[in-house]
């Protein structure tokens, strides 16, 4: 069997266009153009390019977004009272302070992100998202496992009762890709590192998400022949080589379906990331 490999591409070209749709409604019906501002404290080169391809996705999309550039010596202080600004500014739907921080700042990480008010959140980490999410109310959701379980429904892959299988128990995915799968009625198992015989409950799952966060991670052997498998892992092999969690050219044999890395999952992030600041613009305007 040859699985049929679900290009990122396609699916956050369609997510793309669904934000871009939606924008252009509420600056019709509101006069509103939806706002993302993206915190970036220190030089770190991977964050700059992944902040400039963020500004980048609004500009496609005529969404209107604000660069807020500290140094690398900024203080905790600094870097809350910018948030407190954002907060405040009309203009600002989305607030998105880029991880990781300078070292200087690392441990104030959960204070920065949860001064974030709830409903500019757009990347979802907030106490009061999380907790939505988890009881079912709209809410502002992590943009990789939105990205995912949006691509699955554009994919026509069935998730109401499908057995699914999450490898990774994180906040940024694991958790939250655990509860949007439950919302959508499949039955749902997390593992992670202290998981026993691992391999025996990866092959009953129907769709399969793996985000470890170690190359080959997840071999044919743990693959039930016809499953979906999701590969969200980034892993750096050599000064070029990315590669995923998931050990492609074995798995794509027996699944049914599969994430290449790259060109799989990463390109919907930023996606979804347009599509949580139209979102959030949308719940703000009817406040
Ligand atoms: P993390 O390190 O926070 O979590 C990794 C998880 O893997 C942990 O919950 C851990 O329990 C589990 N794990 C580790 N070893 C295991 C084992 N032997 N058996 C079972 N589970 C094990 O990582 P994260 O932030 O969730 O990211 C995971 C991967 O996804 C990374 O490669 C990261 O780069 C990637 N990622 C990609 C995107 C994207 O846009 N595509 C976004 C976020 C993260």
């Amino acid at each position: 069997m040859t699985a049929r490999i679900l290009y990122g591409k396609e699916f956050a070209a369609k997510i793309r266009e669904e934000a871009r749709r939606e924008a252009e409604r509420l600056r019709r019906e509101t006069g509103v153009t939806p706002g993302l501002a993206v915190v970036i404290a220190g030089h770190d080169p991977a964050s700059e390019v992944y902040v400039r391809n963020k500004h980048k996705a609004c500009d496609e999309l005529g969404l209107f977004s604000l660069a807020v550039e500290l140094p690398e010596t900024a203080t905790r202080e600094e870097l809350l009272a910018k948030i407190d600004d954002l907060n405040h500014d009309e203009r600002i739907h989305g607030i998105l302070v880029q991880l990781p921080l300078p070292k200087a700042l690392a441990a104030a990480e959960s204070e920065v992100l949860f001064r974030i008010d709830p409903a500019k959140d757009v990347d979802g980490f907030h106490p009061v998202n999380v907790g939505r999410l988890s009881i079912g109310e709209a809410a502002l959701v992590p943009c990789t496992p939105a990205g995912c379980v949006r691509m699955l429904e554009l994919a026509g892959i069935p998730i109401d009762g499908a057995r699914a299988v999450v490898i990774g128990r994180s906040n940024i995915v694991g958790k939250p890709m655990m509860n949007l799968l439950l919302q959508r009625s499949a039955t749902v198992t997390v593992c992670h590192s202290h998981t026993k015989d691992l391999a025996a409950i990866t092959r009953e799952a129907d769709i399969l998400v793996a985000a470890v966060g170690r190359p080959g991670f997840v071999t044919a052997d743990m693959v039930k022949p016809g499953a979906t498998v999701i590969d969200v892992g980034i892993n750096r092999v050599a000064p070029k080589k990315l590669v995923g969690d998931v050990d492609f050219e074995a798995v794509s044999e027996v699944a049914g379906a599969i994430t290449p890395v790259p060109g799989g999952v990463g390109l919907l992030t930023i996606a979804m990331l347009m599509q949580n600041t139209v979102t959030a613009a949308k719940l703000q305007m009817t406040k």
